[in-house]
């Protein structure tokens, strides 16, 4: 019934010392295919095992996007018996012999067994954890290598003699396929009320899907942890979510049964359909069909709606088979989680923590070791932008373009993530989340020792931001235990990060654009505003943003009014009532800001690009007040996208005269203003701002092509799809070599991989 195969293959050509064992790794444990890969005398021998889709994909891959310093010269193919199991191993020559198994990230239910969860003749029709070898739950379950069942969650569950049968059988799709189950010997579904009366199996499903129906909110056990899901066509019902959830205008993903379903939602373009059925099934970022029916208060004032595919044979029947009552076809899916805590994942914890939350919960006893949170991806100009690298991802690694001593890098405080490294191997974690309370620091810890078990991992150095105040940076000076610490500036790092996926060794330098909201620079000022003249060893700051003072931290962020004032205040343009942030600006703190600014009281200099961006959005009356970082920015570039400003674009002032040359808003502002006067709709001044920071971009990289050719663009500015893509064009256009991010998020998420680098080159 299954077209199993294992294939030899052996690759000739410059395969040695550039990353292509990984490389390989990588493309074979994304879709699911167990085997090795080793070096030998004249290149490499790969064995893949796997169905017959996934190994043609897999030679696709292989032949399509080696890592950029390898040469393919040939791949022969043989055909050899199937061995069966579900891990890949790298054979490691340096170390004498003895290979490294890894681990495979989650991966999606595939095809084969979606069909069996919907065939009433399988054995495992409706079976809510039906896996194979090529599917199923991996990162989230295992405990320790090597890796079988024993060191897995699902020890617990015996194999009956049906399952076993077809474990041992290597003709079998699910030979040595470790979380192999049935529902005679498998995990069960139990559906919980907060007066805890108990619904099991078919019934807690039913029970669950009616709940849904009725604008209740469920929280679900997924593969990385609990969901909070409720109809996503009911307003009622999510605004109802958002309450509970302390979640203000934050926008919620979806979930939909199907690619169809999503097609009647949002525009689904070739790159992003490959996304939503592949092997990871991340949540991507997808513009929004204006009449889809889905409820406003989903992503209020987002162009953009987050979507997922049904990724667990859980979710699928959730949504409900043939014959099933229906339910709602469109689900938000939102972490289950309060506020900025981690997701849960315990279940007992879970309907603890939750108890506010949710009105019913849909649990099974299969246990989850680590959360993981789904991933969320957005496609610009046919590539992939990550913007949270998560389940389906972690643990892959990303190939080095030089060897590293095992290292840990502890990334920086908000969205964070940790990596870790050895030799030509860097391995990210899932994505960790604020490091602003007890609990994410507790996950942050355990998440740790995870990735070091699964990796083999023991660090001799550890890597931190310069921020003296990160908790990250404390984290790592009170576990170093006498091994050296060592601390690399915030936007270094961010441009080192986007080199090492482009596998720069690091002899040559790159002009780095590093465009984000804050980061502490060597001058303990607030930057964000950087073009660093960048290798991995050093950086000189080529330019920056014009300091303004920013007047009490958070409070800024969450009112861009402030941040505009500021910037009035530093261009010396005065505060007339007629602008809008200044009309949104309560006149008693109006006061007490103008003194601070006049003084300096509380103000730490600030030369953020993100802050500029929400203080051009106040101006252009967009957004006075948000709720979460960025949220102006995202709903500026929403109004802007798809406007032609032709040749009216908004230009900086620049001051090359000092050392390090200064970009000047001033002139931008006072265009903004005049425009806005002028009742230019906010959405041609965005075009115009936007346009303006591209040309920016391109006019300082031209100013410094002496120095390099090859521009780096990275930072949480560039998850702006708009402005990335002008960036692109204008330096293209002008002949540069362009990095941008492609496995690691432009934004904090990605800064581990670059301290990696950075803090091994001293
Ligand atoms: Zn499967
Ligand atoms: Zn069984």
């Amino acid at each position: 019934m299954t077209d199993r195969r294992r294939l030899r293959v052996c690759v000739r050509g410059v395969v040695q010392g550039v990353g292509f064992r990984p490389f390989v790794y990588t493309a074979a444990a994304s879709l699911g295919l167990s085997g090795c890969v080793r070096n030998d005398s004249s290149g490499a021998i790969i064995e893949v095992e796997g169905d017959a889709s996934g190994i043609d994909d897999f030679l696709r891959r292989l032949r399509a996007g080696p890592p950029p310093l390898a040469i393919i010269e040939s791949v022969v193919t043989e055909q050899i018996p199937v061995v069966g199991g579900t891990a890949f191993t790298i054979a490691d020559t340096s170390r004498s012999g003895t290979g490294r198994t890894l681990v495979s990230p989650d991966v999606a239910m595939c095809a084969d067994c979606a069909a069996e969860l919907r065939d009433p003749t399988n054995r495992r029709y409706r079976h809510p954890f039906v896996n194979c070898t090529n599917c199923g739950p991996r990162f989230t379950i295992i405990g320790s290598l090597p890796y079988d069942r024993a060191t897995t969650t699902m020890a617990a569950f015996e194999m009956c003699a049906d399952c076993g049968r077809e474990y041992a059988d290597p003709a079998d799709r699910r030979f040595h396929a470790q979380p192999v189950c049935c529902p005679a010997c498998g995990p069960q579904l139990r559906y919980l009320t907060p007066g805890h009366d108990v619904a099991h199996r078919e019934d807690g499903l039913s029970a669950a899907r009616a709940l849904l129906r009725d604008g209740g909110v469920l929280a679900v056990k997924g593969v990385g942890g609990y969901h909070l899901a409720c109809d996503a066509r009911d307003t009622a019902a999510i605004e109802e979510l958002r309450r509970r959830k302390r979640r203000g205008d934050k926008p919620f993903a979806v979930m939909v049964p199907d690619l169809p379903t999503a097609r009647r939602i949002a525009h689904v373009d070739e790159p992003a359909q490959r996304l939503l059925t592949g092997p990871q099934r991340p949540i991507v970022l997808l513009p929004r069909l204006p009449d889809s029916g889905i409820a406003d208060s989903v992503a209020p004032c987002n162009p953009d709606l987050g979507v997922m595919v049904a990724y667990a044979p859980l979710h699928v029947l959730l949504f409900g088979l043939p014959g099933d009552e229906p339910g709602p076809d469109v689900l938000v899916m939102t972490s289950g989680n309060l506020g900025g805590e981690p997701i849960c994942y315990d279940d007992d914890a879970a309907v603890t923590r939750l108890a506010d939350l949710a009105d019913g919960w849909l649990m099974h006893d299969r246990a989850i070791l680590v959360p993981c949170d789904d991933s969320v991806i957005r496609v610009v100009e046919g590539a992939e932008l990550p913007i949270r690298r998560s389940r389906g991802y972690a643990p892959l690694p990303v190939a080095l373009p030089v060897r590293l001593p095992p290292t840990l890098a502890v990334g920086a405080d908000l969205k964070n993530t940790m990596a870790v490294a050895d030799g030509r191997y860097a391995w990210l974690s899932q994505h960790i989340g604020d490091m602003d309370d007890l609990a994410t620091l507790a996950a942050f810890d355990s998440a740790q020792r995870h990735l070091r078990t699964l990796t083999g991992v023991n660090p001799d150095v550890l890597v931190a931001d310069a921020h003296p105040l990160y908790r990250s940076t404390h984290w790592a000076h009170r576990n170093a235990d006498g091994r050296p610490v060592r601390t690399v500036q915030h936007h270094h790092a961010h441009i080192a990060a986007v080199m090492a996926e482009h596998g720069y060794d690091g002899s040559e330098q790159v002009v780095g654009f590093a465009f984000d909201g804050t980061g502490y620079g060597s001058d303990a000022a607030v930057w964000g505003g950087e073009v660093l003249l960048a290798n991995y060893k050093g950086y000189q700051r080529l330019a920056q943003l014009k300091y303004v003072p920013l007047a009490g931290g958070d409070i800024s962020v969450l009112r861009p009014y402030r941040m505009a004032l500021a910037h009035l205040w530093a261009a010396g343009i005065a505060w007339d009532p007629d602008l809008p942030p200044v009309a949104a600006c309560p006149p008693e703190e109006r006061k007490v800001l103008a003194h601070q600014l006049e003084t300096g009281l509380g103000c730490v200099p600030t030369s953020s690009m993100g802050r500029l961006f929400d203080a051009v959005s106040a101006l252009a009356g967009v957004r006075q007040v948000v709720a979460y970082e960025a949220q102006a920015a995202i709903e500026f570039e929403g109004l802007s996208r798809g406007i032609d400003c032709g040749t009216t674009a908004y230009a900086f002032g620049i001051d090359h005269r000092g050392p390090t040359t200064l970009i000047d808003p001033a002139p931008v502002l006072q265009a903004v203003i005049r425009d806005r006067r002028a009742d230019v709709p906010a959405g041609l001044i965005g075009a115009r701002f936007h346009h303006a920071v591209a040309g920016l971009i391109v006019d300082i990289a031209e100013g410094e092509r002496d120095a390099s050719q090859t521009v780096a663009l990275s930072g949480g500015v560039f998850q702006n799809a708009l402005l990335l893509r002008l960036a692109l064009k204008g330096l293209r256009n002008k002949g540069f070599e362009v990095i941008t991010h492609r496995y690691v998020p432009p934004n904090d998420g990605g800064i581990a991989l670059g301290q990696l680098l950075v803090g091994n080159s001293g």
